[in-house]
């Protein structure tokens, strides 16, 4: 007899491919192989001709021109790609970029590295639902300021930002804003409209495929940007090698899916969160929520708990049938509670003690109530422990 496997509340780590999505990508995993760049046969102009309709269709989504896309590996490598890249292109002007202090790794780990580069690195802090104002990066710009990076939506606590009043307040100062949206794609309404000079995407967040994802890079006016990769100078000398035309047409059809269903789904996503949320509270005291509340400034679907009294890493491993992420998430091999909530403000052991819940778009009510009731479960269990260690 097999376990059932775990309840899947981790839709902020990665979700599962829509079988749609699947659909659209197999030819591209069978017969038609080619090789987007072999533009000698009829192999390669097939392979082309479906790179060029996905690079359209997400740059619509987008509402930018389709040159402006470069398809890559995923965000990770479009974040590389934007700040070291575009700071490496941009040196003589300056030599101070700001980012915020709840930024994923793969932004603030480029970052790190600039500083190794001689760059100086300003970290703005986040109100205390995790958002970054814009006189808050405003005050952080100096005349040395070349670039401007905040996310669209944190991963973690599910805040959003106002990213469209950053980025026209570095518009109007000549700054390159970028934005990682690798969250906000395809949930939350997301366009580079307004002054963004930059935006990273990931496929595999909108129920794409893994390792596909992109860089809008401003055209008009253009945003100047040293490559990271050298090879066949593919996509336009910005990221060679050759291109995964599967991974494409899958995050394209991805991205007609989220286009067509994001609002209703929105919806759904959150009524389900506000379930969970509700079953858990509703019987266990010490339950305080991080990030804003759920409702238009809050990435749909997302749910950040902590819990008063209880062992953060006997939290995680004692929940057995729901995959959910940790208060020490990105860095579990370190037990380093996450930057995220200490940039918040929780301590320590709070910070340790959280969870954060992801539902998605295969997530039923049923799974939900069975999620709730195990967390409350082994809360319970816990804190009695505690207790009875205590007397
Ligand atoms: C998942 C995620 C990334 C990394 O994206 P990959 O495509 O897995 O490299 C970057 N930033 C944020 C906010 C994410 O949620």
């Amino acid at each position: 007899m097999s376990r059932r496997r775990p309840v899947y509340l981790d839709h902020q780590a990665t979700t599962p491919l829509d079988p749609r999505v699947l659909q659209a990508m197999l030819p591209w995993l069978m017969g038609e192989f080619g090789n987007a760049a072999s533009l000698q046969h009829a192999y390669g102009w097939a392979a082309e001709s479906a790179v060029n309709a996905a690079r359209e269709e997400i740059a619509e989504a987008l509402g930018a021109a389709p040159r402006e896309v470069v398809f890559t590996s995923g965000a990770t490598e479009s974040n590389n790609l934007a700040i070291l890249g575009f700071a490496r292109a941009a040196r003589r002007t300056g030599a101070h970029v700001v980012t915020s202090a709840v930024e994923h790794r793969a932004v603030l780990d480029p970052c790190r590295a600039l500083s190794a580069e001689g760059f100086e690195v300003t970290l703005v802090p986040p109100d205390r639902e995790g958002r970054v104002s814009p006189e808050s990066v405003e005050a952080a710009l100096t005349d040395r300021t070349i670039l401007v990076s905040v996310m669209a939506a944190n991963n973690e606590v599910g805040a959003l930002n106002p990213i469209g009043r950053i980025a026209a307040l570095c518009a109007e100062r000549g700054l390159a804003f970028h934005t990682d949206a690798a969250q906000a794609f395809g949930k939350v309404p997301f366009g580079v409209g307004g002054g963004v000079a930059l935006a990273s995407l990931s496929a595999h967040k909108l129920y794409g495929p893994k390792g596909v994802g992109a860089l809008f890079v401003r055209s008009r006016p253009r945003v100047p940007l040293a490559p990271i990769l050298h090879g066949g100078g593919h996509e336009r000398g910005l990221r060679s090698g050759t291109l995964n035309v599967p991974g494409i047409v899958g995050f394209a059809a991805a991205v007609r899916i989220a286009r067509r269903e994001r609002e209703a789904e929105a919806e759904r996503l959150g009524r389900l969160r506000d379930r969970l949320e509700t079953a858990i509270r509703a019987s266990l005291d010490g339950v305080t929520s991080n990030g804003p509340p759920s409702g238009p400034d809050r990435l749909p679907g997302n749910l950040s708990l902590s819990f008063a009294g209880v062992d953060g890493s006997r939290l995680v491993s004692s929940l057995r049938g729901v995959a959910v992420s940790s208060g020490s998430a990105c860095t579990t091999a370190s037990g380093e509670p996450s930057h995220v909530l200490r940039a918040l403000g929780l301590p320590e052991p709070l910070a340790k003690a959280t969870l954060r819940f992801g539902v998605g778009r295969f997530t039923s009510e049923g799974q939900v109530d069975e999620a709730a009731a195990e967390v409350v479960a082994v809360v319970r269990r816990l804190r009695s422990e505690n207790e009875s260690l205590r007397d």
